[in-house]
């Protein structure tokens, strides 16, 4: 290669071509061929993990340190028990939170929430309350402002809540989830996570649902618990959340404006390698990639996240963080801020981090495995089989509680977590499929078996994984072997929740699955209540419910393979639902059903559950909207020009070599020539039927803001009409891709973006 200067004075680099070639992709490469691994700011030699771990997290060790006795002890009741924040002690928890951040570097201050955008949002506020008579700052943060804050809520998506005059919002702090310093290169700032609602109480954001639903699961599970002979006071749901997510060169990103307004790659042939040697999962971490999720962990760290598990995953260049789990509400907010310090860092480190569902297609999509389970005020964990499942009573009922809560509301669980980029993913063959259904294991089937049939109750004893060397001891069995193709499958002491998407934010989904538990567990309630008050013994009565609620939802259990069609046909069979896609599965937001469940648990008003329906019907509009748009932007102006211009150079070969050899046989040259017409052509014919569909509809799907009930008609014309003609648009730009001249091809290619850092 050489270097040349353009007319513009810019420098580039010319390949073997000429001076025509691609130049943003070839400078890339050039680019990442120079990267070094980024040192992060911690050094655990000087700072040991313990030191770091929480120091940027107002936590109960800083508030015992900080806050009069009386006042840490009342706010602890609020944050363990559920008691009423008492409003006179925000004062004191104020100054106490403002002179640990000020001295640790802190300037500002900020409500953090999550509106239904799907990501955060934080206004942030400087602790300067003015200037003194003597011209100095005076500084302030009274408990006014640690409690409430007034965001103008017009400009967050409302779903159909409020007309635009009244734009009136209110964030109230939450203290069940601890304040915690954001550090920038300049400084920190403050982030107070709060709730957020409008003038008229309705909830505008994804962490207002989720308080309730844990308020109602909290009710019925401590009766329920208590009612099978438990001494519990207090019941939350435990949430361990893994994130899987790709890593990209940024000087590739930059290139690329698909990816860089759609989160994906909307055109690119697979590469010659994809993920069939299966040499990357669990492969040796690159430098430059090890040096950044290390430094990603040295911020969560910091910010009191315990991440745990790094390796890479199945697809090149996808990777898997998984934290240590926590309670419901607190790790929903670290895996929002997980990812966004994930999305920061990997800036410092020169690369990109996506989170979309579907990045790349023809290699692996990426996903977010949901670890749910139920735990008493003292860590217990509910859903704990212990070594004799078939006599913990408490263990069965639970279970069973969630066997029949997916039976009922399966549906609903599947359309929490449907969206555009999730379409692309789920019911692939890597992915769960759509179709809910619950896994036990052998062990727990076994059980489920003998009772629901009343069978007697077989022991079995433990068994062993024998290696057949010598030197090696044998290992003992888990109880059950893993299924990864199952939606919903019981992990051991949890269920694990396959099917969310990797960009999506884990509120709504978990928000369902407590309000669809706490409805199950009032009816265990009420079956055993009723048998125990004719005068039967409480074990008794709840063995006996767990067998016909287990007999009456056994369709739900599924051991075998999710991924095969005999599957699909067998769940047809059984009644179970198949909503394949978003458009399919947003129906079951507004079901009767659904608005009774959550109206009876007030988890959601009809009107806010209505909202979140006609928010997501709108934000799958806005999607395909972006990428149509962007697929006959780059189709167009990026892709085109590369092949007009190789064609042309064909042409002249051609004519120039004929004209050579005076009329000599070049027809193999001429046959390559009109075939690569006839693809130019292809992706003109595949352009136009695009822009025909699309025409009609004044202004392209999701042009209007979105927020009302033809947003639902306007995704299936998306569904049905646009996502296929942009689909054709990708296949013949992808077929063009493996005939022009590699000089010329403008966009980094798969083979690229996968496989160099
Ligand atoms: P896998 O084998 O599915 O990849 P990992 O060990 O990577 O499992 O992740 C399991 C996740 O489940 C971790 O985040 C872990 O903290 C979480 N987890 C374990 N026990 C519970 C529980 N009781 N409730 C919720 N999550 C849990
Ligand atoms: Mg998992």
């Amino acid at each position: 290669m050489a270097v040349n200067i353009d007319p513009n004075n810019r420098l580039s680099f010319v390949g073997r071509s000429g001076s025509q070639q691609s130049r943003a992709r070839f400078d890339a490469m050039s680019t990442v061929k120079a990267r070094q691994p980024v040192t992060s700011s911690v050094n655990y030699e000087e700072t040991p993990l313990e030191e770091i771990f929480g120091s940027n997290v107002f936590n109960r060790n800083v508030m015992r340190t900080l806050l009069p006795k009386q006042v840490y002890k009342t706010l602890l009741r609020c944050i363990d028990q559920g008691e009423a924040l008492d409003p006179t002690i925000a004062d004191v928890v104020a100054n106490a939170m403002k002179d640990w951040a000020i001295a640790r570097g802190a300037t500002h201050f900020t409500h953090w929430f999550h509106p239904m955008t799907g990501s955060t949002a934080e206004k942030h506020d400087a602790f300067l309350a003015g200037t003194g008579t003597e011209g100095g700052a005076l500084i302030e943060f009274s408990g006014k402002f640690l409690i409430q804050g007034e965001p103008d809520a017009s400009s967050f998506p409302s779903g159909g809540m409020r007309s635009t005059f009244e734009a009136r919002g209110y964030t109230g702090w939450d203290p069940t989830s601890p304040a915690f310093l954001m550090e920038s290169a300049n400084g920190k700032t403050l982030c107070i996570p709060t709730v957020f609602c409008s003038f008229g109480g309705e909830a505008l954001d994804e962490k207002t649902p989720l308080l309730r639903s844990l308020q109602a699961l909290n009710d019925t599970g401590v009766r329920l618990a208590n009612l099978v002979g438990g001494n519990v006071k207090r019941i939350s749901s435990t949430v361990g959340a893994e994130q899987e997510y790709f890593l990209i060169d940024d000087a590739f990103y930059l290139a690329r404006p698909d990816i860089i307004y759609s989160g994906r790659a909307l055109f690119g042939a697979r590469p010659p390698k994809g993920q069939e040697m299966e040499d990357h999962y669990w492969g040796s971490i690159k430098d430059r990639v090890l040096a950044f999720m290390m430094d990603c962990e040295a911020e969560l760290y910091k910010l009191g996240v315990p991440v745990k598990t790094r390796h890479n995953e199945v697809a090149p260049a996808q990777f898997e963080v998984a934290p240590i789990f926590e309670s419901a509400n607190t790790a929903i907010d670290h895996n929002m801020l997980l990812m966004e310090v994930f999305r920061k860092i990997a800036q410092k480190h020169g690369l990109r981090c996506l989170f979309h569902e579907k990045p790349f297609s023809g290699v692996n999509g990426s996903g977010k495995h949901n670890n749910w389970s139920l735990c008493d005020e003292e860590g217990n964990n509910l859903l704990d089989p212990g070594h004799t499942p078939q006599e913990n009573v408490q263990f069965l009922v639970m279970l069973t509680a969630v066997i029949r809560a997916m039976n009922t509301y399966g549906g609903l669980l599947r359309a929490s977590i449907a969206s555009a980029g999730n379409d692309l993913r789920l019911g692939a063959n890597e992915a769960p499929p759509a179709i809910m259904s619950v896994y036990l294991g052998e062990g727990l089937t076994r059980v489920v078996e003998e009772i629901s049939e009343g069978k007697e109750k077989s022991s079995s004893s433990p068994q062993v994984v024998q290696f057949g060397v010598a030197t090696l001891p044998d290992i003992p069995k888990d109880n059950s072997d893993r299924n990864r193709t199952s939606p919903f499958a019981f992990t051991g002491n949890k269920f694990e929740f396959r099917a969310i998407g990797s960009s999506m934010s884990i509120f709504f989904p978990n928000t369902v699955l407590n309000t669809m538990m706490a409805e199950s567990m009032d009816y265990m309630y009420d079956q055993i209540k009723k048998i125990i008050d004719k005068g039967s013994d409480p074990v008794k009565a709840a063995e006996q419910v767990v067998r016909s609620v287990l007999k009456e939802n056994k369709r739900i259990i599924f051991s075998g393979d999710n991924y095969s069609s005999d599957w699909s046909d067998e769940a047809a069979k059984r009644g179970l639902p198949n909503l394949r896609n978003t458009i399919e599965s947003l129906p079951e937001l507004v079901k009767d059903e659904t608005k009774a469940l959550f109206k009876k648990y007030n988890v959601f008003t009809e009107q806010e559950l209505v909202a979140r329906y006609n928010v997501r019907a709108a934000n799958f509009c806005k999607t395909i909207n972006i990428e149509w748009q962007l697929t006959r932007n780059i189709a167009t102006t990026i892709i085109m020009p590369a092949c007009l211009e190789y064609q042309n150079r064909l042409a002249t070969t051609i004519l120039q070599t004929k004209a050579a050899i005076g009329g000599g046989n070049i027809a193999g040259q001429e046959g390559f020539l009109r075939t690569f017409v006839q693809r130019v052509n292809d992706l003109q014919y595949a352009l136009e039927t695009m822009d025909n569909i699309i025409a009609p509809s004044s202004g392209g799907p999701g042009a209007g803001h979105g927020e009302d009930a033809d947003q639902v008609l306007l995704a299936k014309f998306c569904q049905e009409q646009v996502i296929p003609a942009m689909n054709e648009v990708r296949a013949t730009v992808d077929e063009l891709e493996l005939y022009v001249d590699d000089s010329l091809w403008p966009l980094p290619k798969f083979r690229e973006l996968l496989y160099l850092f």
